[in-house]
């Protein structure tokens, strides 16, 4: 029995999806706002929705997943204060928006994949659904759940007797942080933007039932998700940080449109913090995965460091823990190597098989628990008596982790031991570490992108390069 926790009850719950006919789930993720490069943290959550899926797939269900790119409407900050991101982002880079929004999107686009992240069935803009969002709002005010202000339109939270529904406590802490100097067009200090009136100078703006306007960042995801995935879906994804505001804020806007709470299931990803604090591009405490590479830390070793805390709990970056991932996977990867090539086979029982498969899955059944998973492989992997079928098992368990087990890693101590490395490559190999040798790290970085083109990843650790074949 498949169980995952919902925000929304606090509780863990048996899954079931809604239309069991066709077995399929309908799934919602609120996907990155590009206007710059995506961060590890960022990243967390990803893995946790890539873990996510491949646990519904194992069980049988078919998806139907949307995940929007927010290019568009997130004010700087989640609620209805700031400058929006996007223009703040081109204005500082002398950029337009939309370049912007392709450039980040294309970066966000390589980091999943780099991660073995799969892509959702659906990857929807918010810019391509501005109709979608203005007939939302239109519903929401005609079904007397919004009013216009001379700023915009705002969603009436007083009407609402289910606002709060889903952080619940958290709303008096928001209560308590709200500013004094509130939109005194405001009802209410907790109504939100549906619909915004852009200045004169405001780039993306589109001609609206209301005037020359911009949608607000809750909306985006509203429209998009009733879209493709209809009025009620199985399960809404996001960092707990939407908790408070922007899935209480989607959940309202459902509630005024259509008058259901839109998901069945809400689950959110914990925080990867930095030195026990929020990672976080407004903070500018960032790592990205290529701030991992430049450092010989490949992203899947990264993946591997999340699978150390289970996602609803916190997880501390530090740099000894990221190595110590990397060198963790790495003996994984020998360890599947070692029973791969003892050739032994059909020496392991299936009743042994079958208790490991079992409890694998098990844990992967109490609320995707990744980390209790991962102790199985590794009683795998350790496993005295090598065998062909232990190997096999790892790589079957793989498809949920998706580190690519079977991934070859040379130590470049031994290269003269391998034949296949051609010369010109052995002699960039060493060049590159006469370069390290004597701190000259712009050529070091550029026979590291040599050696990349050759289809040779390098990875920098305590011990020198590993040289690895992509
Ligand atoms: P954004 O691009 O800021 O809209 O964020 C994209 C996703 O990353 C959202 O699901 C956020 O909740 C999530 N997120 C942001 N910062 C972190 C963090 N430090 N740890 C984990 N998830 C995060
Ligand atoms: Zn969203």
């Amino acid at each position: 029995m498949l169980k995952l926790y919902n925000t929304l009850t606090k509780q863990k719950e048996e899954f079931k999806p809604i239309d069991t006919k066709s077995n399929e789930v309908r799934i919602y993720t609120c996907g990155p706002t590009v206007y710059s490069y995506p961060h590890i943290g960022n990243m967390r959550a990803y893995i946790f929705m890539d873990n996510l899926r491949k646990v519904l797939k194992h069980n049988g269900y078919k998806l139907k997943h949307v995940m929007n790119i927010t290019d568009v409407g997130h004010l700087t900050s989640d609620a209805d204060e700031g400058e929006d991101k996007m223009l703040k982002s081109a204005r500082e880079k002398n950029m337009s928006v939309y370049d912007i929004a392709n450039m980040y999107t294309e970066a966000f686009l390589n980091d999943i994949s780099s991660l073995n992240v799969e892509l959702p069935e659906y990857i929807t803009k918010a810019t391509d659904h501005i109709k979608e969002m203005e007939e939302y709002v239109g519903e929401i005010v005609d079904n007397d759940y919004g009013y216009v202000t001379s700023k915009g339109v705002y969603f009436d939270t007083k009407k609402l007797t289910t606002y709060g529904e889903l952080s619940k406590a958290n709303l008096s802490e928001q209560k308590a942080g709200a500013r004094v100097d509130v939109d005194p067009e405001k009802k209410n200090y907790l109504d939100f933007a549906l619909w915004i009136k852009a200045p004169k100078e405001h780039i993306m703006k589109w001609d609206s039932r209301w005037g020359v306007c911009y949608p607000g960042w809750h909306i985006e995801c509203s429209a998009m998700s009733r879209k493709y995935l209809g009025e009620e879906f199985d399960i809404h994804t996001g960092g707990v940080d939407h908790i408070p505001i922007h899935h209480e804020n989607e959940i309202a806007q459902s509630r005024g449109a259509t008058g259901k709470n839109p998901a069945h299931f809400w689950m959110h990803c914990e925080f990867l913090l930095i030195d026990s604090g929020k990672m976080s591009k407004s903070l500018g405490n960032v790592y990205t995965l290529k701030n991992l590479e430049e450092k010989g830390i490949e992203p899947l070793a990264y993946r591997y460091f999340t699978y150390t805390s289970h996602y609803r709990n916190k997880l501390n970056f530090t740099w000894e823990s990221v190595f110590a991932a990397q060198t963790s996977l790495n003996r994984l990867r020998e360890a599947y190597f070692q029973h791969e090539n003892s050739q032994v086979v059909n020496n392991i029982s299936a009743q042994r098989l079958n208790e490991l498969r079992t409890k694998f899955y098990d844990a992967l059944s109490d609320d995707i628990n990744v980390p209790m998973a991962l102790a199985i492989a590794w009683e795998v992997a350790k496993e005295q008596e090598k065998s062909v079928d232990y190997a096999k098992l790892l790589l079957e368990f793989d498809e949920i982790f998706s580190l690519k087990l079977n991934r070859k890693v040379r130590p470049s101590s031994v290269l003269d031991e391998v034949t296949d490395i051609p010369n010109e490559v052995r002699d960039i190999i060493e060049r590159r570490k006469l370069a390290r040798q004597n701190k000259e790290f712009a050529l070091s970085d550029e026979l590291r992108d040599k050696l990349m083109e050759l289809g040779y990843k390098v990875i920098d650790s305590k011990d020198g390069q590993k040289i690895e074949v992509i």
